[in-house]
């Protein structure tokens, strides 16, 4: 049955929404699609949930062909399942939490590696029973900081998350290919443009992991991908080519104090030093298992806490509150570790280069000029304290780290999906083993897989849209032909419900405008909530026989005149079916 208007809510609005900041957003306000109703909350309208629908069935479908089992598990979950893997630390402000009427202790899921080890660890003891990969198509919670862009950052949203199981690591590589392949299968048929970038693990933690990007200018994102060549990386992840550095450079003067009051920042010591950034070294203090270290960037450069950690080998956390009794914070220089045994020093390659110098002189509201790295640091201490390596952030203009050559540039990106090799973090938290062929228990190697629902159909429209409105992929419009007759009456109407019925035989589905509105308010409608095929009919074309046939992809093009038996021809062949 085609959907009538008027038997539907479809509350378009004609003016922009006064608080939405992106396209995307801004259309599903206007088009109907959602509606707000606290911060991070929305209501998917009839036409969002159809768009929604038919993304989920897409999701389904591919999980399905890779070999996935679809379950159900619950949104609420004990917090005992999170002391574990003590992710009730790690996932910080965002998890939800909350108190029963007994006083036991709950989260609501921002995700369900737990609730699926738990499960999992219940039922599977011999490898025997392995690979598996279970998903579910559930609401997720985070509590986040800054919810915007309407479904793209929400409080509440809907996620796809697979869980993969495997004894071996091979087995891992396996399921993992299988996933990413079927995330390429998926996004394809959604009608995206995306870029696959390695990625940060981030708290779900892990080793490996790659996100699918789309990329556009609204993106919250930052993708740096070589000019030439496939690199592509997010800017948290980044590596950046070879640098050559020195510690052997000459001084370019005498170890000068300045005497720097207020200047907290490196622009306000830049400033009043009459130093730029890049002459400054930005040098902070990090815990970590092993002691603390220095690390040193160059001053218009920032640290990389992933890169820091492998470069240290161990975590690392920055917390000047506790070392601001020890150091002189906000004035330290590497040359602090010439008095004191306890520091070590990595330095980025950037920050070692044979230039003038200006840093912290270790003493609160000073710093020095003329700064050496031999003279001041290396005649000083073992060599054994002091590495250079990659800890800062890439830029745009860095070197490709793959060796094709290539500069990076800097591109903006959604993420809609995200794969992650888990390795056995959570099995070995919650003690998830299995007995092997010679009867050994194993910890079982797990990956997890997640997609956001709402965020594919917001990105679809964020590249997918013009002045008028939402231009749809045929694949998850919420119909593929919008009909417009000019009046809901006698023959236009029987014309419109025959065309309807024999569009929807062809397996297309149709949403009919009864409204008894003038042409023109329909047809700004029907711009803006873009279905990808309009037909228009009036009497002028039913006397010759004919309707307007209009793709919402060709913009301000003129109709065609189409003749009433080619319609549904005509739509099949523009849709692609
Ligand atoms: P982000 O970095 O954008 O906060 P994330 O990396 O924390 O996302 P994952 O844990 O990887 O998110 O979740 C899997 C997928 O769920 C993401 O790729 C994204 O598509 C979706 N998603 C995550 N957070 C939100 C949110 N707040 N609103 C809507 N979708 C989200
Ligand atoms: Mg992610």
């Amino acid at each position: 049955m085609p959907t009538l208007w008027s038997q539907t809510l479809i509350p378009t609005l004609r003016q922009d929404p006064a608080d939405a900041e992106v396209p995307s957003h801004r259309l599903m306000l206007r088009a109907g699609l959602i509606r707000q109703l606290g911060s991070g909350l929305y209501t998917y309208l009839p036409l969002g949930w159809r768009a929604m629908h038919k993304t989920i069935e897409i999701v389904r479908e591919e999980m399905n062909a890779a070999g996935a089992a679809e379950v159900l598990m619950p949104a609420l979950e004990p917090i005992e399942l999170f002391a574990d893997t003590k992710r009730d630390v790690e996932y910080g402000e965002n998890l939800f939490r909350l108190t029963d009427r007994h006083g036991r202790h709950a989260a609501l899921a921002p995700t369900h590696e737990e609730i699926i080890t738990e499960l999992m660890a219940a039922y599977v003891e011999s490898y025997r029973q392995l690979p598996l990969n279970l998903y579910q198509i559930q609401t997720k919670y985070r509590d986040e900081f800054r919810p915007r862009f309407g479904v793209l950052r929400s409080r509440e949203f809907i996620m796809k998350d697979a869980y993969s199981f495997d004894l071996t690591v091979e087995g891992l590589d396996t399921s993992y290919r299988a996933m990413y392949d079927a995330y390429c299968r998926i996004f394809d048929r959604c009608g995206l443009t995306y870029e696959i970038v390695e990625a940060e693990s981030g708290p779900i933690g892990g080793s490996a992991s790659h996100e699918f990007m789309v990329l556009c200018n609204t993106g919250e994102d930052t993708i740096l991908k070589s000019d030439k060549g496939n690199y592509a990386a997010n800017i948290d992840k980044c590596a950046i080519g070879p640098r050559k550095w020195t510690f052997d450079a000459p001084p370019t003067g005498d170890l000068e104090k300045v005497h720097t009051p207020d200047c907290a920042s490196i622009e306000a010591v830049g400033k009043f030093m009459k130093v730029k950034p890049k002459h400054l070294l930005k040098t902070l203090i990090y815990s970590t298992d092993n002691g603390p270290v220095i690390a040193v960037v160059r001053g218009d450069h920032d640290v990389n806490e992933g890169k820091l950690k492998a470069a240290c080998g161990f975590a690392v956390t920055l917390d000047d509150e506790a070392c601001a009794n020890r150091y002189p914070i906000g004035f330290v220089g590497p040359h602090l570790a010439a008095a004191r045994d306890e520091l070590n020093i990595v330095v980025d390659c950037d920050a070692a280069q044979d230039q003038f110098w200006a840093s912290g002189a270790n003493e609160i509201d000073h710093h020095v000029k003329h700064f050496n790295w031999k003279r001041d640091v290396l005649d000083h201490i073992d060599e054994s304290r002091i590495k250079v390596a990659d800890i800062r952030k890439a830029a745009d203009g860095d070197p490709s780290p793959i060796g094709d050559g290539g500069v990076l540039r800097e591109h903006r990106g959604i993420e809609v999906g995200h794969v992650f090799k888990l390795g056995t973090k959570y099995s070995d938290a919650m003690g998830f083993t299995v007995l092997d062929e010679d009867q050994k228990r194993r910890s079982v190697i797990m990956g997890c897989y997640g997609i956001g629902l709402g965020r594919i159909v917001a990105a679809a429209i964020e590249i997918g849209h013009d002045a008028d409105g939402i231009i749809w992929p045929a694949s998850i419009a919420p119909y593929s032909v919008h009909i417009v007759p000019i009046k809901y009456e006698g023959e236009l109407c029987k014309t419109c419900l025959s065309l309807a019925e024999q569009l929807e035989a062809a397996g297309m589905d149709v949403l009919i405008d009864d409204r008894p509105e003038r042409p023109g308010v329909k047809f700004n409608d029907a711009d803006l909530i873009g279905c990808p095929i309009r037909l228009t009919i009036g009497e002028k074309g039913l006397a010759q026989n004919s309707v307007e046939f209009k793709r919402r992809a060709d913009g301000k093009a003129k109709a065609e005149l189409v003749k009433l038996d080619q319609v549904v021809r005509r739509c099949q062949e523009a849709l692609d079916i």
